[in-house]
């Protein structure tokens, strides 16, 4: 049996007539940059996440580089962030005029450790990434609290964790703004690239707008020099086509996740992903830890079971963040975990047989080698 890492085929079948009827209509209108379908799609969004503003950008990548720039941050600032994300995280901070500071994450959840924040903060510090890796929530309160006696603003990257929830509050809602990433293999994803950022203080929707849209605020009125970053008609129509059924698709997600974690719980060399009283998770990723997973991995590759790594290497131990001379000590827990890491194959559309195949494989992987 052939199991893929993820299956967009399977799930356009499902809404074959909404995504060809919402794309002809585009044509038909010739809706290309801007105009209905773009704005529907961000009245769409802000509703769904609960927020006054969403402003549509061209990807996640750029939704967080135009978030830092329409908080005023760049030069001479600094950003905290994981070391274990994606580099987007970074990049951004970069891309902003900012240093990135790396923070180590917490050996459970992959996600920022909040013990370390205070240590990290200096006057320099103008903000906190915090990232919902895998869909799970990041620890918020505590983020927020140190952000605030800092007076530090907090951005959510919340590229991976559309409709997750934290104390029963949406993500995208809990910090100054948030980030999403509609890249097609993410939990809402469009048909090429797309992003969006999210927020509830006006004053920062109408930066980040005339940040995307070359730092103007009518055709030709630029009061300075911003970016060119846009979402286009179709991917927009494709994404408001798509939103009706993004509950149903994480249910089906947490589905699958409770039917590994149940199959799996019996085996000692495994630590399953664990879900927090009041965190509910959206599974972008089932990410379990295994000191054998390269031997694991390989092994479920002959059986045709596709797995990823996320991520291979901390963002710190990068080629990329060389000149930022770190060493493995300064992250101990992405160090240790960037060699346990595996995420298993997950999407809405995963069968029971799937799922079964799966877990009965890692079953058979780990009495093998006993
Ligand atoms: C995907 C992703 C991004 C970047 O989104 P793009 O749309 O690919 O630019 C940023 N952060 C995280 C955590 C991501 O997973």
């Amino acid at each position: 049996m052939q199991i893929p890492f993820v299956d967009l085929k399977i799930q356009y079948s499902s809404i074959k007539e909404e995504i060809d009827s919402a794309i002809e209509s585009v044509i038909n209108n010739t809706a290309f940059i801007g105009g209905k379908y773009v704005k529907q799609f961000e009245i769409d969004f802000s509703r769904f996440i609960g927020i006054k503003h969403c402003i549509s950008c061209g990807n996640g990548t750029d939704a967080l580089q135009i978030t830092l720039k329409a908080m005023n941050i760049g030069s001479g600032d600094e950003v905290i962030l994981p070391a274990n994300s994606f580099i987007a995280t970074s990049e951004a901070v970069t891309a902003a005029g900012a240093k990135v500071v790396f923070c180590d994450v917490d050996d459970q959840t992959n996600n920022l450790d909040v013990r370390l924040l205070d240590s990290l903060i200096t006057p320099k510090t103008k903000a906190i990434i915090a990232v919902h890796l895998y869909g799970n929530p990041a620890d918020m309160d505590t983020i927020l609290q140190i952000a605030r006696k800092h007076h530090i603003k907090v951005i959510e990257d919340a590229a991976q964790a559309h409709g997750a929830k934290y104390k029963n509050k949406m993500v995208g809602t809990l910090g100054d703004a948030a980030c999403f990433s509609f890249y097609p293999g993410k939990n809402l994803g469009a048909y090429g690239d797309a992003g969006a950022m999210v927020t509830n203080d006006d004053e920062l929707a109408k930066k980040m707008r005339m940040w995307a849209n070359h730092g103007r605020v009518e055709k030709y009125n630029h009061e300075f020099e911003g970016y060119n970053s846009r979402l286009d008609g179709l991917q927009a129509a494709i994404l408001s086509a798509k939103l009706p059924f993004l509950n149903k698709w994480i249910e089906k997600r947490r589905a699958v996740a409770d039917q590994y974690t149940h199959a799996l719980q019996e085996l000692t060399d495994l630590v399953l992903p664990k879900e927090f009283e009041d965190y509910y998770s959206v599974y972008h990723l089932y990410v379990i830890k295994t000191k054998y997973r390269d031997k694991l991995q390989a092994f479920l590759k002959e059986k045709g079971i596709s797995t990823g790594v996320h991520y291979p290497i901390g963002l710190p131990f990068l080629k990329a963040y060389v000149y930022l001379n770190h060493s493995i000590d300064d992250f101990p827990v992405t160090a240790k975990n960037q060699k346990l890491l595996l995420s298993l194959p997950i999407f809405p559309e995963i069968t029971e047989e799937q799922i079964l195949y799966v877990t009965e494989n890692i079953k058979l992987f780990f009495h093998s080698i006993k």
